[in-house]
């Protein structure tokens, strides 16, 4: 261990640290001395997956957890890993096996790799002179996906960096500097705001469960726990529009979804290693930020993992969910776990008379008794909303909480549509009297099978006599 080995400076990549240790050291030449010091010969130093940790760790004496945890993108990928392919990644960085970790994460399949360049942040950097002495490359900036700073919203720099030279991040005297403080700075500041929560003990299936908890309480799941693909294919793209054509990646990403291909392929192929940028974009799409997900699933939402593939129809127990809001429960929990929308429940629970805290609609108090009237003798919904310059919906909303009177409803509506059906035959028959059962068919068809479907009895009595079947021919 070498005494004068820099300390490693906050959010630190390994390169930076070896760029910083070799202008410390005053080695001659940073290929020919430094590199071999810590046996890199070939591969590149500046990668994403450094394969140098085991001599790095013996020479600087940071241990290999901190190297691992909080110098490489470790934990970008972390929560996003099996169990398995968690411990084959830390494995294989701490013993420099890093070659076909590329592959084995999915990142050559899922066409997001790590790019030659190296990011850097204009203000970031000032600071860091300003306190520091020096410029150093930040892990948040170099992570796949990043646009702009975390910190300071402005959108990054980029120098390519050739694999074996010694880089660190040029200060530019012109700080003429962009900020966004849009979709680029959400998706950065989501990612990096994983990548520093080194406690949080997310994984695959807290996720998963989130995921599909989520999708139930933004109404993109139907009663049987399908995905409304459609509807949820619309929030995506239009998370995703304003970023879909910075970095390749976002292009990538972007072509999938336009593809029908994400985010159908994280939610239904479970099994394969999807990259960290396709969950990220779809926690984006659906949370928003690192800090609402966590929220979301420190709330104790309560739901089965995954729907099940085939529908399966259950009658609910309203008492108990009833019961669940009478006992204070709030009616956004008992609808997710009922797996309804908070409208029915609402619905039922003014049916059943609890007091919920949140109103129906204002307009709901004061002309419910008009409303119901109304529907009681059968008014179209859409009459009613007309008569009282109220939507639609909130006449709906009324209609719900009656079921006798919507099967009274239908009722009413069923037998206007025989007395229309049976007037149209009458008339028929009334005006050509010596039509037969089949002329009558002929001439009146969906009024005739609406009848026969219907009310088969009641058509009998109105057509004339049947003509007996050995006597047809005679007619003809
Ligand atoms: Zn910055």
């Amino acid at each position: 261990m070498y005494s004068f080995f820099p300390k490693p400076l906050p959010d630190e990549t390994v390169y930076s640290l070896l760029c910083r240790f070799h202008l410390a050291s005053a080695q001659a030449s940073f290929k020919g001395n430094t590199l071999k010091l810590f046996k890199i010969n070939g591969s590149r130093p500046n990668n994403e997956f450094p394969s140098f940790l085991n001599e790095f760790e013996g020479l600087s004496g940071i241990d290999m957890p901190t190297l691992i945890n909080q110098m490489t993108s470790f934990h970008y990928y972390e929560p996003f890993l099996s169990p398995d392919m968690c411990l084959r990644l830390y494995d294989s960085l701490r013993t420099g096996k890093t070659e076909s970790l590329q592959s084995q994460l999915g990142i050559v399949a899922s066409r997001f790799t790590y790019g030659k360049e190296l990011k850097s942040c204009p203000l970031c950097m000032k600071e860091n002179i300003d306190t520091y002495g020096t410029t150093y490359w930040h892990l948040e900036h170099q992570i796949t996906g990043v646009l702009s700073c975390p910190k300071h919203k402005c959108i990054l720099n980029s120098e390519v960096c050739s694999p074996i030279k010694l880089l660190l991040p040029k200060l530019n005297k012109n700080l003429n500097v962009e900020v966004f403080d849009g979709e680029e700075y959400r998706f950065s500041s989501l990612l990096a705001s994983e990548l520093h929560d080194l406690n949080c003990d997310i994984h695959l299936p807290e996720l998963y469960n989130a995921y599909w908890d989520r999708l139930r309480e933004l109404g993109l799941l139907t009663q049987c726990g399908r995905v409304r693909q459609a509807t949820l294919h619309k929030l995506v793209q239009k998370c995703l529009e304003r970023l879909s054509d910075k970095t390749q990646h976002f292009r990538t990403l972007y072509h999938q979804v336009q593809k029908d291909y994400f985010p159908q392929c994280l939610l239904y192929q479970r099994s394969v290693q999807h990259h960290p940028m396709q969950h990220f974009a779809f926690i984006f799409s659906l949370f928003d930020s690192w800090e609402h997900l966590k929220k979301f699933i420190v709330s104790e939402h309560t739901c089965d993992a995954l729907p099940n593939n085939q529908s399966v129809k259950v009658e609910l127990d309203w008492s108990y969910f009833i019961n669940q809001l009478i006992n204070g429960q709030s009616l956004r929990k008992v609808a997710a776990s009922a797996g309804v929308s908070i409208a029915t429940l609402k619905a039922r629970a003014i049916q059943y008379q609890v007091p919920i805290a949140t109103r129906p609609s204002k307009v709901f108090d004061k002309e419910r008794r008009i409303i119901w009237r109304k529907l009681l003798i059968g008014k179209p919904t859409e009459d009613i909303a007309t008569d009282l310059g109220i939507s639609q919906g909130a006449v709906e909303q009324v209609l719900k909480c009656y079921p006798e009177v919507k099967e009274l409803r239908a009722r009413i509506r069923y037998k206007a549509k025989r007395d229309e059906m049976l007037a149209v035959l009458e008339k028929c028959i009334r005006d050509n009297p010596s039509f037969t059962r089949n002329q009558i068919k002929q001439a009146e068809n969906a009024a005739y099978m609406w009848l026969f479907k219907h009310e088969k009895s009641l058509l009998n009595k109105v057509l004339p006599k049947a003509i007996l079947r050995q006597r047809r021919h005679i007619r003809t």
